[in-house]
């Protein structure tokens, strides 16, 4: 299905300009629904001429293939207009969490010497203006509407000007097309680079994985700064042919719950913290909408707790889906397919096509684990949308790989119908007591105590047990802290995991520590309780110490 251009191929062919020549050109691409209530619907026509129309000003400005332009702004037309345009032009596209402060924005486009920025006034004033002579890189600013801060183009005028027609580069499946920093959960996050012909897979994976049709109403929730939100908020569905739902507005559950039913959603990919929130706010919430139109749930970015499939199940009427993939890994992995039975817990199989492999290093270097035991989680270096390299990491990118496999950095298992079951990061397992524990599990069961609403749990040093279990927990409605909870929740936890793996202690935290991207981190958690550096922190969203 990819293709047809010349022989070249361009993720932006495949994304709006093959479908115009096939006839589709007046079928919705994008609903875009504004934070002031008002409603934009974008053609597939429409987003191949806005595309041709940015590729024309970046060429205007000078700009050549394998040039970098960033994006940092909120979920607006110009943004997807801007991606594409970038890779018609054959220049290499970045975007960032619009909620960065300026200290994160800089490294990161110092870090992938951004020639471009595509961003609102506002955001530029507050956050690039301040440091934009400390980017020599940085050769052109394009802000949405129609009045530019100083030093800037206003895209409305700009656009406008620009031709409509353009003749998409060429590009080869090795060129460059897109560096996506990854959340930053473990360390500093790293810059990762992928090529236009990762669209093979982007296109594969969401038909496969998601169940990504010609006009089906699907909604991606994931915000645009990261991986998910281009791999799956931008390429897999255009190049699918879907309607996308794109919504300004940030998370509310109501609002949410709103457009499900409103907009007739038929396809929703969202995450785990997202999940929780919704459990956290109970059935009753959601009782009034009517979700009749969902026929495909899936998750991504963070285990999905057992507790949180069975509850979408009955509230929805489909279970979400969880699927498990990287930032290195481009696209979806491992996934519980359509029509495909769920194990609540597991990330599901390996998609068709993708070996994986749960390894563990010996004596003649790696081998592959046993059923049910516990190893790296692995891939056989062989599919299109692997990572081409880290930004000015070489070594760290070396080291990924080994034999032929891409190495994770998580641990799983697999069991014996072939489901692969997340245990944890590798820096995140804790040995208590001869026992190794991944935290998932811990968590999982402590999501079952009708109070929990979320945990994280950690190893903190034992003068006996090297390490003991430590949780931090926020509650659902209608609990508040108490010793006699926390007595309750651990008794809980005993009861399900045994005296060994369950936590000796329990903090009730009003937040627990996550990334933009919606990712608990254990380490920030853990630094704290060591009282040591905690790191870079860079993509850290909600906190309280
Ligand atoms: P960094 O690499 O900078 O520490 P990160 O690994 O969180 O950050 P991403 O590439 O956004 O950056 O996230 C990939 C990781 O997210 C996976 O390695 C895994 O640990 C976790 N993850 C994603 N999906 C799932 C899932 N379905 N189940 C369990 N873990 C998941
Ligand atoms: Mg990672």
């Amino acid at each position: 299905m990819v293709g047809g251009l010349n022989g070249g191929l361009n993720i932006a062919h495949e994304a709006a300009d093959r479908h115009v020549a096939a006839g589709y050109g007046a079928q919705t691409a994008i609903r875009w629904l504004g934070k002031d209530g008002s409603r934009r619907e974008l053609t597939y026509g429409d987003l191949a001429g806005m595309s041709s129309r940015f590729a024309n000003l970046l060429r205007d400005h000078g700009l050549q293939q394998g040039d970098s332009v960033y994006s940092l702004m909120g979920r607006v037309p110009e943004l997807y207009a801007g991606a594409i345009g970038t890779l018609k032009a054959g220049l290499v596209y970045t975007p960032l969490f619009a909620a960065f402060g300026p200290e994160p924005i800089r490294t990161r486009m110092e870090i992938g010497s951004a020639n471009v920025l595509i961003t609102t006034a506002s955001l530029y004033r507050r956050k690039i203006a301040p440091f934009r002579d400390q980017l020599p890189s940085l050769k052109l600013v394009l802000v949405a509407g129609d009045d530019a801060p100083y030093g800037c183009v206003a895209l409305g005028p700009a656009l406008k000007r620009a031709g409509e027609a353009f003749e998409t580069v060429q590009t080869g499946a090795e060129d460059l097309a897109l560096v996506h920093f990854t959340s930053g959960t473990t360390g500093k996050p790293k810059g990762v680079v992928h090529v236009h012909g990762a669209v093979e897979y982007h296109a594969y994976s969401g038909r496969i994985a998601l169940g990504l049709t010609p006009g089906a109403v699907y909604w991606c929730t994931a915000d645009p700064g990261w991986v998910t939100g281009t791999s799956y908020g931008i390429i897999a569905p255009l190049v699918n042919r879907v309607t996308m739902i794109v919504d300004e507005a940030e998370f509310d559950l109501e609002h949410w719950y709103r457009i499900i039913a409103r907009e007739k959603v038929e396809i929703w990919y969202s995450a785990p913290t997202a999940i929780r929130m919704m459990m956290r706010a109970g059935a009753e919430a959601a009782a009034d909408y009517d979700f009749s139109s969902l026929r495909f749930l899936a998750s991504v970015g963070e285990p999905l707790n057992p507790e949180a499939v069975v509850w979408s199940g009955k509230v929805f009427g489909q279970p979400f889906h969880d699927n498990w993939w990287q930032t290195e890994t481009g696209g979806i992995m491992i996934a519980n397919l359509p029509g495909m039975e769920v194990k609540p817990g597991s990330m599901g199989k390996p998609l068709p096509g993708i070996t994986a492999g749960i390894l563990t290093a010996g004596e003649d270097g790696l081998t592959e684990c046993g059923t049910g035991e516990i190893g790296e989680l692995a891939l056989r270096r062989d599919w299109p949308s692997v990572m081409r390299a880290y930004l000015n990491e070489e070594e760290r990118f070396a080291n990924c790989f080994a034999d032929g496999w891409y190495l994770s950095g998580d641990l799983a298992a697999r069991d014996e119908d072939g489901y692969y079951w997340f245990v944890g990061r590798k820096d995140d397992l804790i040995k208590t007591s001869g026992h190794l524990i991944g935290p998932f599990e811990v968590e999982s069961a402590l999501l079952e105590h009708a109070a929990v609403a979320e945990a994280a749990v950690i190893g903190v040093p034992d003068e006996t047990a090297g390490e003991v279990v430590r949780a931090y927990v926020t509650l659902s409605r209608g609990f508040e802290p108490s010793e006699d909870l926390e007595r309750d929740v651990r008794a809980h936890a005993r009861k399900r995991l045994g005296a060994a793996v369950a936590p000796r202690a329990i903090l009730f935290r009003k937040t627990l520590p996550k990334t933009r991207s919606g990712k608990i981190m254990r380490r920030l958690l853990k630094a704290r309780e060591l009282g040591l550096p905690v790191g870079d922190i860079s993509t850290l969203e909600s906190d309280e110490t």
